[in-house]
């Protein structure tokens, strides 16, 4: 897309003369039409569980009043939509600090084997509920890397949990850790899920995009798991590489 501005010359010798100049906005488009398209999504998102709690406030106001039961009931739902919300919008306020400090390079020197063990710990609960089991697999002694823990720890976290969630009943999630001489220090967390689509890989770091809207709602997620992850590699000059095959689970590498 160009914006051509005309202006004319002075006057030569006769002659009308005119200089065309050209810009282009493509870019700028693009960045404002992904601002667009994030806002009517995160409004959706929050608009969702808001009607839908709307929705029971006045069945419990009106036919539902004397009805026990389906208060419990009722009540249990509008705590799960608001749970939901609080999780999307700690997850939008976490995007918008990890932007305006996307040009500060994390200065600390981080050990990950501890901070690897630690999430594992963290997500205990949720494995065990989910049937799955977090296997760690690490070279003996330390692994460092610079970073900010505490964005490191929400890295592994988006992604371990991400492993259990969609990984396979029964099975483990293998994490690995590797720093051997002369090449980069990687951490790799494996799942034995369904897999990922080829077609949908590319895109898994877009804020909501999700491969399967409801199996991701029905895991409590909110989509912004990948881009969050996505910023803080950026901001450490570290990659995340997806590899996954449909039906043979997934693969997902921090490459520091
Ligand atoms: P969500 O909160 O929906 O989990 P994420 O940004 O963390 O959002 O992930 C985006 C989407 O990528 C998920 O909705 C899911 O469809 C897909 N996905 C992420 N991790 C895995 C995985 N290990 N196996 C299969 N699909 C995955």
């Amino acid at each position: 897309v160009y914006v051509v501005r005309i202006a004319p010359l002075p006057a030569g010798e006769g002659t009308a003369r005119y200089v065309l100049s050209f810009r282009d906005i493509s870019e700028l488009r693009r960045i404002d039409r992904m601002r667009s398209d994030f806002v009517a999504n995160a409004s959706h998102e929050l608009r969702t569980p808001l009607a839908s709690m709307r929705g029971f406030i006045e069945t419990l106001q009106g036919p539902a009043r004397d009805d026990a039961k389906a208060r419990e009931r009722f009540l249990a739902i509008m705590l799960d939509q608001a749970t939901r919300m609080s999780r999307l919008v700690d997850d939008l306020l976490s995007l918008s600090r990890l932007e305006v400090k996307s040009h500060i390079a994390p200065d600390s020197i981080v050990d990950l084997v501890p901070l690897i063990g630690k999430v594992r710990d963290q997500l205990g609960p949720l494995a065990s509920e989910l049937g799955v089991e977090i296997v760690i697999e690490a070279p003996p002694g330390k692994v460092e890397v610079t970073g900010d823990p505490d964005e490191l720890v929400q890295v592994f976290e988006n992604l371990m949990e991400n492993a259990c969630k969609y990984g396979q009943d029964g099975e483990t999630v293998d994490v690995k850790i590797s720093c051997d001489a002369g090449r980069p220090v990687e951490v790799s967390i494996r799942d034995h899920g369904p897999g990922i689509p080829a077609e949908h890989v590319p895109r898994l770091t877009e804020r909501f995009y999700r491969v399967n809207v409801e199996a991701s709602r029905s895991r409590k997620g909110t989509g912004l798991g990948l881009a969050i992850v996505k910023h803080i590699l950026t901001r450490h000059r570290a990659r995340l590489i997806v590899r996954s095959r449909e039906g043979e689970g997934s693969e997902f590498t921090v490459r520091f």
